[in-house]
């Protein structure tokens, strides 16, 4: 059975790389190399074709591109980060005892709690463990469920606190970093708990920068997190 796994993952992993991301044919979730368990999430949620902004960045995010993004409101950029990071941590064949592969960072519990429910629908059928650490319970009480995660959703504050504060919890192995809504975080004054919180994460990861604008101030945060971005920017067909 193991070794059937494998071989999923390299023929995945084959794929991926013999992607054309310029390809017209790129147009239903389908059109990718995505593993089964994703495609059935997807499906399952009823998403079938890829918005704008998602035709773009998830095909050079599955490459392990560093990705710049800024697209409206509305426009789906959740699934354009949420996808790459269960693909990501899929092809690496991420466990439980690997701990945290992906963070996840968001200016506001609302969005991160809709960005958990978002993640847990699309990724009902994977076995990664997933967590949202927000504040509300003890830091304490949510320390000792963070050493089990896989996949965690954050908000700056909060996640720089356990970083700060909770022995023993290691985020070495982290392989991807999204930032998403940029431009709140800027507007909301985390810019120095972000650039705080990347300064304990590994140099070599693959980052993903979300916003709905784009502006100095967005371009100051990525420069700081991001490795030559590819630039990615839909704008409203006239
Ligand atoms: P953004 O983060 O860019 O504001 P969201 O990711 O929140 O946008 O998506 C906005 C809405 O579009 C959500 O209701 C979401 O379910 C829906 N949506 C996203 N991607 C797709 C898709 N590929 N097909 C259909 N609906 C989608
Ligand atoms: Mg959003």
């Amino acid at each position: 059975k193991r070794k059937r796994g494998q071989d999923d993952v390299e023929k995945l992993r084959k794929a991926v790389d013999k992607l054309d991301i310029k390809s017209p044919d790129i147009k239903s979730f389908t059109d990718l190399p995505l593993c089964s368990a994703t495609s059935t999430g997807l499906r399952a949620s009823h998403f079938e074709t890829l918005t704008d902004v998602q035709k773009v960045a998830i095909p050079l995010a599955l490459k392990g591109k560093d990705i710049l993004g800024a697209a409206k409101t509305g426009s789906g950029k959740t699934l354009a980060f949420l996808v790459p990071v269960l693909e990501a941590l899929y092809r690496a064949q991420w466990t439980e005892l690997d701990g945290l592969g992906a963070l996840i960072i968001s200016p506001t519990r609302e969005l991160a709690v809709q960005i958990f429910e978002v993640l847990r629908k699309i990724g009902r059928k994977h076995t990664f463990s997933a967590g949202l650490v927000i504040g509300g319970k003890s830091l304490r009480e949510e320390a000792e469920r963070l050493g089990r995660m896989n996949i965690l959703v954050c908000t700056p504050g909060r996640m720089l606190q356990h970083l700060d504060q909770t022995a023993g919890f290691d985020v070495d192995n982290l392989q991807i970093l999204v930032l998403d809504e940029a431009d709140r975080i800027m507007d909301l004054g985390f810019q120095s708990a972000v650039d705080a919180l990347v300064d304990h994460l590994p140099k070599d990861r693959q980052t993903l920068l979300f916003s709905a604008t784009q502006s100095k101030r967005v371009s100051d945060l990525a420069r700081l997190s991001l490795k030559d971005p590819e630039y990615v920017s839909v704008h409203e067909e006239a």
